[in-house]
């Protein structure tokens, strides 16, 4: 169980900074809960990663340690409706994690205790079954993981349907608003938005995603740039989101018939706030679907982009009290997963808050747990299981 100093006031002022999907949340389980919130965001709300992701809602074949989170976000997801208006184009088709290689299959079937053990319907596939399920797929695939429940929602969407919910629940949220700096004061924290006044509150929420800032000394970490694609419309499939375990290619197809993926990566500006594609990423895809979907792998594309992430050095983000600083709250560096799990973060935030205490283990994301680890070299950008949909 993590718990964080209980608070006095009735109603607790809370300042978010940013808005993302794990800030847009948080605002709104908070302002349902009756906490007096106020949410600063640089840009619009969901204009980085949350709102240009692949849209992939998975549990399956996450790090232990990351289940407990994802399991209570799946339930929120399904919840949409009633806590947004809207249900946010989930589908939930399953997920399909391949092998090319005896050596991936053998990761894939190391991860099914975990995932049975989680209450996962979760089952692996030989190369055979694979054949006659799936008979679209690409030969080179050597077996497989399906979980059944997982899917994918409109990035798009997400995000700002929170923030209006929250907004309707009370929260006063500011776009176009970068928070320079906070001060501690007593009792509290004083905020330095740009272009407005100062702010007094009694806790911040650091949601600011590859963006860290606040009291703390920084743990390494890396930025990446996930490259997306998507192409023409193709005749419909039916088919669960895909993913290569080595996160070469990860894959799903929208009721339209266009086919949206993620292979690669861009490049990052030098002001660190803006991403564009690899041009050279374009003649690659050929190669890439023919991995997955030969029969689909001419398809043209029509648009592609990435989005701004952090890599912590444990591919796992920072969520919890600041070890250092008396209501502060980690909520970010979240990366290729962070989307799934971002309605929990928010419902975790307002819990320990709120109550002072969650029941979710969070102890997986503790802020302090690289105060020990010296610095190193940034690792290369590159997928891996835990980081890619
Ligand atoms: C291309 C791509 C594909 C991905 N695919 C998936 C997927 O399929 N499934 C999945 O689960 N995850 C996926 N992810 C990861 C997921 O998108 C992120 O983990 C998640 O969106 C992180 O949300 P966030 O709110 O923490 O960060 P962000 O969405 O980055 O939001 C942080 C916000 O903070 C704001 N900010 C920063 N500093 C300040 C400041 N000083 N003042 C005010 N505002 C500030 C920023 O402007 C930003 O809007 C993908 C990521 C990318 C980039």
């Amino acid at each position: 169980m993590t718990s964080a100093p209980a608070i006095l006031r009735r109603r607790p002022r809370v300042c978010i900074i940013g808005g993302g999907i794990v800030g847009a949340s948080a605002a709104l389980f908070l302002a349902m809960g009756g906490a007096e919130v106020t949410l600063f965001e640089r840009d619009r709300i969901g204009a980085h990663a949350s709102g240009v992701n692949f849209g992939g809602v998975r549990r399956h074949a996450r790090p232990a340690g990351d289940l407990p989170l994802s399991l209570r976000a799946h339930r929120i997801w399904h919840r949409l409706p009633e806590l947004v208006g809207h249900h946010c184009d989930l589908a939930t088709p399953g997920h399909l994690k391949l092998a090319e290689t005896e050596d991936q299959m053998a990761v894939l079937e190391a991860w099914l205790p975990v995932g049975l053990q989680a209450g996962l319907d979760v089952r692996l596939l030989g190369r055979a079954d694979l054949a006659r399920r799936f008979p679209w797929l690409g030969g080179n695939v050597a077996g497989g993981s399906f979980c059944a429940g997982d899917g994918f929602a409109n990035p798009r969407l997400v995000a700002l349907a929170m923030a209006r919910a929250a907004e309707r629940h009370g929260a006063a949220i500011h776009e176009s608003c970068r928070v320079r700096d906070m001060t501690p004061r007593a009792g509290g924290w004083q905020l330095d938005p740009e272009g407005r006044p100062p702010i007094e509150v009694d806790q911040v929420i650091l949601a600011t995603g590859a963006w860290p800032l606040g009291p703390d000394p920084l743990p390494d970490f890396r930025v990446g740039a996930p490259q997306m694609f998507v192409t023409e419309p193709v005749p419909l499939l039916h088919m669960p989101v895909l993913g290569l375990i080595s996160g070469a290619i990860y894959l799903r197809q929208s009721q339209r018939g266009n086919l949206i993926f993620g292979g690669g990566q861009g490049s990052i500006a030098p002001d660190g706030r803006r991403s564009r594609p690899d041009p050279a990423g374009f003649s690659r895809t050929p190669a890439l679907l023919q991995r997955l979907l030969p029969g689909r792998a001419n398809a043209a594309i029509i648009r592609s982009w990435t989005g701004i992430e952090a890599h912590l050095p444990d591919g796992l983000p920072m969520l919890g009290p600041s070890p250092s600083a008396e209501g502060v709250f980690h909520a970010w560096g979240f990366c290729g997963h962070g989307f799934q799990t971002g309605p929990g973060v928010g419902e975790v935030l307002a819990e320990l808050i709120l109550t002072g205490q969650t029941a979710t283990d969070l102890s997986a994301f503790d802020p302090a747990r690289f105060a020990t680890v010296p610095r190193r070299a940034p690792a290369p950008p590159g997928p891996d299981m835990e980081s890619l949909t």
